[in-house]
Order: C-alpha cells, then structure tokens, then sequence
C-alpha cells in the first residue's frame, strides 16, 4: 500500500522563529527555517491548528503519542473540529504512562461531567506493543529521551524518531530495511535529551536507511547551509514536506 508523510512541524519545543531571538535563522527569510513544533501527523503539538489549517486535513482517524512533554501533546484540544465530524471517538495511542498522563492533564476532556462547552470526543488506548489500523501495522520503538524511555513509530518501510538521546540496541532490530527514517537532529552541540546531528549521521549510516531526514530541530541549523554538508542521503526536514513510502 502506497502511504504520504507529511511533516506538519520540523522545529524544536520552542519554535523557529523562537520568540525574542534575534539570531540569523530566526531573522531568515528561507521558509524553510520557519519551523513549528516537531510532528509528521504523529502527536498534537501546540502548532497543531495552524498546521492541520496550512495542510487541508479534515480527517483524522488516530494520533500516535510519542511522549508526553508539552511539544507533542498541548494542541490536543485542537482535534474536536475532526472529532465532530466522524463517527466513533478518536483513539489515541501512547505508552501506558504517557497515556496516563494525557488522562490527568487533560481531566475535562476524559471525565464525562465538564459542562462548558464541547468538548474533544477522544479515546486513550495505551498499547506497549505493535498494533493494526487500517491495514496497516504501527510498531512501538523505544527509544531514551535523557532518563526517560519514549516511543517511536515504524510504519512500513518508515520510521518516526523524535525526542532521544539514544536508541537502544535492542531497538536497532526494529529498524532494519526502512526507505525512510526520521531522527532527532536538534543540532551540533551536545543536549541531555537529545541527539545532535552528528550522533544521528552516525545512527543512519549504522541503520543504511535510504533516505533520512532530521526533525526537532533548533535556530542552530540554517536549512540550506545544513543541508548542504550532510550526507547525500540526509536531510533536514522542513515544514510542509511530503513523502512516499510503502506501508
Ligand atoms: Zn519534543
Ligand atoms: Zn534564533
Ligand atoms: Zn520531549
């Protein structure tokens, strides 16, 4: 089955542009150094309006929770418009802690006694393995976000790896034979939980994926002058960007 990724946001928590910097990417009039927060339609960022609005998307049928930090889940409210519309709640999927941290932060969405307006009709469905969806086999990978283990996807021949600082070795068998693989690549100097470019050069060529794009990424990295010393097969990834895979 032919599958299209489109990556709504390809910036870090804080954005690109990041609020008050006076930096050249921040100032940069390439489109492709305006980054909202990191998503591929895996995770509700706080960007998430803007980016279902700027993508045309009127249906959704799952979200796929990497973790629980404010990056990936604060645009959860944004999904009642699509849940109106459709039959069914939406089931959400994420790590059983993650979903449990979903359920307390978001209170009034999940107890069924809020009565100030409408609210998002959604369902928390904790998986800790692989699991179907139309058709198609969604596999946890876990990976290490600082002290922290968090899920990424695979999804056919790609993979959606944002958020860590390492990818356990148990996780590489997971992640063989992939035409498209996204990593962390928040820049060049070192982070507690993330991984910096040159670690997810070294993680691709080790995986031989065929094409790979970095995601979470800051006002460090201009998008052209980046591109242009990564390897052939690398890529950053930018706002709005589509892509075929076979799932
Ligand atoms: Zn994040
Ligand atoms: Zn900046
Ligand atoms: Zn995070």
């Amino acid at each position: 089955m032919n599958a299209t990724l489109t990556v709504l946001g390809s910036g870090t928590s804080m954005g690109v542009p990041t609020i008050g910097c006076p930096c050249s990417v921040c100032r940069s009039s390439d489109p492709h150094d305006r980054r909202t927060r990191p998503s591929v339609l895996i995770d509700t960022t706080p960007d998430f309006r803007e980016q279902a609005i700027r993508e045309n998307i009127s249906q959704i049928d799952a979200v796929l929770y990497t973790h629980s930090h404010a990056d990936h889940i604060l645009g959860i409210d944004d999904l009642r418009p699509l849940s109106y519309h459709r039959r069914g709640k939406i089931p959400l999927y994420a790590r059983p802690e993650a979903a449990d941290y979903i359920r307390n932060m978001f209170r009034y969405i999940f107890d069924a006694d809020y009565k100030f307006g409408g609210l998002a009709q959604l369902e928390l469905k904790p998986v800790d393995g692989a699991f179907d969806l139309f058709g198609a086999t969604f596999e946890p990978v876990p990976i290490i976000h600082g002290e922290t283990e968090i899920f990424g996807y695979r999804f056919g021949t790609a993979a959606y790896l944002t958020d860590f600082s390492q990818i356990p070795k148990e996780s590489f068998a997971l992640l063989q034979g992939l035409d498209v693989l996204f990593l962390d690549g928040l820049r060049h100097q070192p982070h507690p939980t993330h991984s910096t470019v040159e670690n997810s050069i070294r993680i691709a060529s080790e995986l031989k994926a065929k094409r790979v794009f970095f995601t979470h990424i800051c006002h460090d990295l201009p998008h052209a002058a980046t591109n242009a010393t990564l390897p052939e097969h690398v890529r950053l990834s930018y706002d709005g960007m589509k892509l075929e895979f076979e799932i």
